[in-house]
């Protein structure tokens, strides 16, 4: 309760577990500005964790120690013993659990343990994004870099990174069952703009996404419902090209940006690629203001 009395557990596929937090009405995690609200539980939040016999795979830890440990203690109640964390980013709303892992591995890419690196003093002592802080930030304790696979249980789990979001993103592709699990580097209903200098690599490493041919896709900010009942299809990927290049299209046609965003996905809507969630009109406003700067249109 308390803290996680919204936290909800589903089971997309068999073995895979979704731990899904916020998109409740009226619900804060906490009083005043803060990432927990803004950027996570506003959007809804889901992080994840793979089971195989007695270990479990942990992809994402969530918002607070908390739910890291409300995670665990689920896991342990499917008789779950070891532990392994991997980090899809660095951003804060994905390790900030990770506290009740702290006796575990922690396995990131070394530009997310570099980011996290720099930035533990300022995170641990909230003074990086403000509050709540992140106390203590545990630091990826094997690092890879480009692609790392894996055997967990009978499965093959490829961790590979690319820059989408941020540059240090890590997903997880399941290839027997065509399932990737996608962090942020796709969103339902549009793509967090943190980079915008990045675009085209963004839209370079989408490419290699699709290319894998999913069948389910599962990423961490989306409709509960969806990601519930196994995940979105390989089309949010292109979805999300398509935004990024009508970003990319106010380099030369800046008098576009007041255009609504439900008319600008509003063929992914109809198709039910996507699922309007309003508060991505604040998102996409942002995204705007901040394509706008970098092509000194502001
Ligand atoms: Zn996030």
């Amino acid at each position: 309760m308390g803290k996680t009395q919204h936290l909800r557990i589903f089971q997309p596929h068999p073995g895979l577990y979704a731990y899904y937090d916020g998109r409740v009405p009226g619900y804060r995690f906490m009083e005043g500005d803060n990432w927990v609200d803004d950027g996570a539980i506003g959007l809804g939040i889901a992080t994840y964790a793979l089971v195989a016999g007695q270990a479990a795979l942990v992809y994402d830890t969530s918002v607070s120690s908390e739910h890291g440990a409300a995670i665990r203690a689920h896991l342990e109640g499917q008789g779950v013993t070891e532990f392994t964390v991997v980090y899809s980013h660095w951003h804060l709303d994905h390790v900030a659990g990770t506290s009740a892992f702290a006796d575990c591995d922690v396995i990131a890419n070394a530009r997310t343990a570099a980011h996290l690196a720099e930035r533990c003093d300022a995170i641990e002592s909230g003074s990086y994004a403000g509050l709540p802080e992140i106390k203590p930030l545990i630091l990826p304790t094997r690092v890879f870099s480009g692609q790392l696979e894996m055997l967990f249980g009978d499965q093959k789990v490829t961790l590979i990174e690319a820059n989408i979001h941020s540059d240090d993103a890590t997903v997880l592709w399941l290839s027997e069952r065509r399932i990737l699990l996608a962090g942020d580097t796709v969103e339902d209903c549009v793509t967090y703009v943190d980079e915008p200098a990045d675009f085209a690599v963004h839209l370079r490493d989408l490419e290699r996404l699709a290319a894998l041919e999913p069948l389910f896709v599962l990423q961490d900010h989306g409709a509960p419902d969806i990601l519930a009942r196994g995940g979105y299809g390989p089309e949010i990927i292109r979805a999300t090209q398509r935004y990024i290049r009508w970003l990319m299209g106010l380099e030369t046609a800046p008098e576009k940006c007041a255009t609504p965003l439900q008319d600008i996905i509003a063929d992914d809507l109809t198709t039910g690629t996507l699922e309007w969630y309003a508060p991505y009109a604040a998102i996409h406003a942002q995204n705007v203001q901040r394509t706008l700067e970098l092509y000194g249109h502001d």
